[in-house]
């Protein structure tokens, strides 16, 4: 039997990425995926950013016969509604659409497909994994789950926010996205490409328990509460999934990674999962380039498991400051679960003029140290600032490097005499951007009160 350099077990977006990235890189990569395409998937109205990376990998065409973003009816600080106006950057796909269109640009990068092929629990064999099929078997050096959120690889998993429910039901309708709030849930609904209309009530587990004798009415009640989700037909079917952020516990080894929502999944009020998936998909890509070429993997997994952990907590620090702007209902258990107030508030902007006399030093909550971080396709150590504030080290600044800047920092010179020895090593209005970036975020201090 061949073995294969890689072997992807999922073709959702984390998969089809992965595996595309990692073809493109030269290797051998198979794709095992249960369900034939298109196939019906939850998770359509895509966050600003996707458009952009899909064009940075050359993938613009799988939003062919997308919907641009029709607006938004926003009830959520109180009972007011306003109206949002669209995002032009953000669209609503069909997920059956888009995920096929993925997938055929993985086959057409070299991946090797085969659907429909559910994956058996792979087992760890002598130089690398045996995943077993229906009909035979496949070997690979290194293994990718992207099997979504019951993860092909199995492992343990820790809750990143409250354990909540969708409810989530389509009819016939266009028109704005609409997010309101009830005592028990908030409900999202947006237009699809097809003519469709998608509304989800997000809800506490315990609810639907109590209600599991007729959810569908429990649906349209958690709709009428929002008040926005009139003229809507009786709907006949309401599908029910879980919907709680989690991380796993080992989302990278030495010899396999778990990329998008088997790795890791947000609060849906961030909608921004496929955007993470890719993010993680590409992040993925790098980690097991690099374990296949150099044989390295302790930079690797470390870079890929800071990369989860920073994203899981940043995701779960902004969602829970988001639920606390809710005032309506927030003393509900639904409210009070989820809410929790911005940890700190950014400090104000620092001017240089006024302030060039004044000496400055690094925070001393700020430390420079190596950190794994990609360059290029592969995974090195690099020297880079760490702060609480900052929710990933950084090594450079528009492509200025920190850590050789930050030495100049002994003995606590002035800011004037700090730019006059970084003019050594980039052009003066790019160490003074530099300065400012670093003030503004309170990773630079000045040390002296200012002068009257
Ligand atoms: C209720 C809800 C609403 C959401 N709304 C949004 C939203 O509005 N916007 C947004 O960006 N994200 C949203 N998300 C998240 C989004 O759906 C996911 O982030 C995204 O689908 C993750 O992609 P993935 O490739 O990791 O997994 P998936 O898209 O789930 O793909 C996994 C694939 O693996 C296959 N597979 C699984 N096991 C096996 C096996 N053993 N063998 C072979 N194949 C296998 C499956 O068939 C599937 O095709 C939402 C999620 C939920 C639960």
């Amino acid at each position: 039997m061949t073995t294969r350099d890689v072997c992807v077990i999922g073709g959702g977006p984390a998969g089809s990425v992965c595996a595309l990235r990692l073809a493109r890189l030269g290797h051998d990569v198979v794709l095992l995926e249960r369900r034939p395409f298109p196939r019906p998937h939850v998770g359509e109205a895509l966050s600003p950013d996707v458009p952009a990376l899909l064009d940075t990998l050359g993938l613009r065409h799988a939003l062919d016969g997308c919907l641009p973003a029709q607006g938004t009816f926003l009830r959520w600080e109180d009972a007011t509604t306003r109206l949002l106006p669209p995002d032009p950057r953000a669209v609503t796909v069909d997920r059956g659409r888009f995920d096929h269109a993925l997938l055929t640009a993985a086959r057409a990068a070299g991946v090797s497909i085969r659907q429909p092929s559910r994956a058996g629990r792979p087992r760890r064999v002598p130089g690398g994994w045996e995943v077993p099929l229906p009909h035979g078997t496949v070997k690979a050096r290194f293994l990718v789950d992207a099997g979504g959120r019951h993860r092909a690889t199995g492992g343990t998993t820790t809750d990143t926010g409250p354990r909540t429910l969708a409810l989530h039901a389509a009819w016939p309708g266009t028109g704005p996205t609409r997010i309101g709030t009830g005592p028990q849930a908030w409900v999202w609904g947006a237009a699809l490409p097809n003519g469709a209309f998608r509304a989800m009530a997000f809800v506490d587990p315990d609810l639907v328990r109590r209600h599991a004798f007729d959810v569908p009415r429990l649906y349209h009640h958690l709709l009428d509460v929002t008040g926005l989700f009139e003229h809507r037909p009786a709907t006949p079917r309401v599908a029910v999934c879980d919907a709680t952020a989690h991380r796993a516990d080992d989302p990278a080894t030495e010899d396999h990674v778990k990329v998008g929502e088997a790795a890791f999944t947000l609060d849906p009020l961030t909608s921004s999962g496929v955007s993470s998936a890719l993010h993680s998909a590409l992040a993925a890509a790098v980690t097991a380039n690099t374990i296949l070429t150099t044989g390295d993997h302790r930079a690797a997994v470390a870079f890929y498991r800071d990369g989860q952990r920073r994203t899981t907590t940043r995701h779960a620090t902004w969602t829970a400051a988001h639920y606390h702007r809710h005032d309506r209902y927030r003393d509900q258990p639904f409210w009070t679960r989820r809410a929790a107030p911005p940890p700190h508030d950014p400090p104000p902007p620092v001017p240089l003029t006024p302030n060039l006399h004044r000496p400055v030093r690094l925070s001393p909550e700020a430390a420079v140290r190596p950190t794994p971080c990609p360059v290029g396709d592969l995974v090195t150590t690099r020297r880079a600032l760490t702060h609480p504030t900052l929710t990933t080290p950084v090594a450079h600044v528009a492509d200025v490097e920190l850590a050789p800047l930050l030495d100049h920092l002994t003995g606590t010179p002035t800011l004037a005499a700090l730019l006059r020895a970084w003019s050594a090593h980039l052009p003066a209005g790019r160490a003074e951007a530099t300065a400012t970036w670093l003030l503004d975020q309170g990773l630079l201090e000045l040390t002296q009160p200012p002068t009257a």
